[in-house]
C-alpha cells in the first residue's frame, strides 16, 4: 500500500540510546535536558531567534493567541487543515475569511486589504504546502491597520526566502512536528518569534502560569516530552538527506506532470521544502475517476484540504470563498516520502499520464 504519507523513522539504535539515558535520568517532562538540546539544535538549524517547544501545532496557534492577548476578529485562509480555524474558534475568537490565490493557494494580499474591519485584530495566513504567503504585502497591510500577524507555518519547516528562514516573518510563526510533517517529534509543535518578551510569556502559558513556584499568570499545559524531543533529535540528524530526497522525487513528479495537470506556482526566491506534492484537476468528477484507478493499485493519494473552511458548521460566513471551494474540490496530494521507491512513483506517473 502506498499512502500520502509515511512517518520517517530514524535508526532505532540511536533513539534507542536516548532513551537509556531518559531512563536513568528518570526526567520524563517539565523541560528536560533533552528539549532544551532540542531547542537549541532547531535555533541553530533554522535561524530563528526565539523557539519554544509545544505538545502539538495546534497548542502552538491558540498559545499564539493567548499571547498576544486577541479578543474579536481574526482573517484567515479557508484552504488550510481545520485546525487553522478550529484554533480560533476554541479561544473564542471568530475567524473571518479571505479568498485565496488560485496559483499559490496562499491568501490573495488584494482579497485581504479588502476584507479588513473595525473588528480585525489579526491575520492568520498559512504558508500552504510549505509555499510562502506574498510575506511581505502582508507586512505592510498589517502595519497600515496596526494589526498582528501569525503565520501558520505547519508545513513550512525548512523553506527559506530571500535566503532566511521564512519562520522569521510575522509577530509569530508556529510549525507542527506531528508524526506525519517533513520533521516531526511524533507529537509535537514550536513556536517561533522575534520578540524576547512575548517568547518569556509564551513559557510561562506552557506551563500553568509558573514561574518557580508561583502563579503569576494564566496558564495551560502544552508541554513536550524528553521521548518526543529524543525522536526530533535523531530526525533532525538525518534532515538533509529526508529534503534532498524529497526534491528528487518532487522534481520528478514536476516534470513529469507539469504541462498536464495544474501544479502550484511556488514563490520567488524561494528555497521550497517539498513538503506536498498536490495537482489540481479538471473537475472533482475527474479527481474522483483519477483517485478511483490509483486506489485499485493500492495507492492512496489524498484529497488535501477538503472542503473549504468556509463550509465548516460552526463557523459564521456570509461569503462563498471561490477560489478555495474550486481548488478544495478539485486538488489531490500524491505520495511523497523518504522511502517511495522509484518503481511506485513510476507506477503513479505512468497512471496519472495514462
Ligand atoms: C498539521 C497542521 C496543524 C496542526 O498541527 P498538529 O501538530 O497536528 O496539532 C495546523 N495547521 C496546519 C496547516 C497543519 O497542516
Amino acid at each position: 500500500m502506498i499512502n500520502v504519507t509515511k512517518s520517517y523513522l530514524p535508526d532505532i539504535e540511536k533513539y534507542n540510546s536516548y532513551i537509556e539515558k531518559i531512563y536513568k535520568s528518570a526526567w520524563l517532562t517539565n523541560n528536560g535536558s533533552l528539549v532544551r538540546e532540542l531547542e537549541k539544535r532547531l535555533k541553530d538549524y533554522l535561524g530563528v531567534r526565539n523557539l519554544i517547544l509545544v505538545s502539538n501545532g495546534t497548542i502552538a496557534l491558540e498559545l499564539a493567541y493567548m499571547a498576544l492577548d486577541l479578543k474579536k476578529e481574526v482573517i484567515t485562509t479557508p484552504f488550510s487543515f481545520v485546525a487553522t480555524t478550529s484554533s480560533l474558534c476554541m479561544r473564542n475568537l471568530s475567524p473571518k475569511f479571505s479568498d485565496i490565490d488560485e496559483s499559490s493557494f496562499n491568501l490573495c494580499p488584494q482579497e485581504l486589504a479588502k476584507n479588513i474591519s473595525p473588528n480585525t485584530e489579526a491575520i492568520l495566513p498559512v504558508h500552504v504546502f510549505g509555499n510562502p504567503c506574498s510575506v511581505e504585502e502582508i507586512a505592510d497591510i498589517a502595519q497600515t491597520h496596526n494589526l498582528k500577524v501569525i503565520y501558520d507555518a505547519a508545513h513550512a519547516f525548512g523553506t527559506k526566502y530571500k535566503g532566511e528562514s521564512i519562520l522569521n516573518y510575522g509577530d509569530v510563526s508556529t510549525l507542527s512536528f506531528h508524526a506525519t510533517k517533513l520533521f516531526h517529534t511524533i507529537e509535537g509543535g514550536a513556536i517561533i518569534t522575534n520578540n524576547d518578551e512575548l517568547a518569556e510569556k509564551i513559557r510561562y502559558l506552557i506551563n500553568f502560569g509558573l514561574v518557580g513556584e508561583k502563579i503569576f499568570h494564566l496558564g495551560t499545559n502544552a508541554k513536550m516530552n524528553e521521548f518526543e524531543a529524543a525522536m526530533g533529535l535523531c530526525v533532525l540528524d538525518d534532515i538533509e538527506l529526508i529534503l534532498s530526497e524529497r526534491k528528487i522525487i518532487s522534481d520528478k513528479y514536476r516534470s513529469s506532470l507539469s504541462g498536464k495537470y495544474n501544479l502550484q506556482e511556488i514563490m520567488r526566491d524561494t528555497e521550497y521544502n517539498h513538503s506536498y506534492f498536490p495537482i489540481v484537476l479538471e473537475s472533482e468528477k475527474h479527481l474522483m475517476e483519477i483517485k478511483e484507478k490509483l486506489n485499485k493499485l493500492d495507492i492512496f493519494p489524498r484529497r488535501y484540504f477538503y472542503p473549504s473552511l468556509d463550509t465548516l458548521p460552526y463557523v459564521l460566513n456570509e461569503k462563498v470563498m471561490k477560489n478555495s471551494r474550486k481548488i478544495s474540490e478539485s486538488i489531490l496530494c500524491l505520495p511523497l516520502y523518504v522511502g517511495l521507491t522509484e518503481t511506485e512513483q513510476d507506477l503513479i506517473i505512468d497512471t496519472l499520464t495514462k
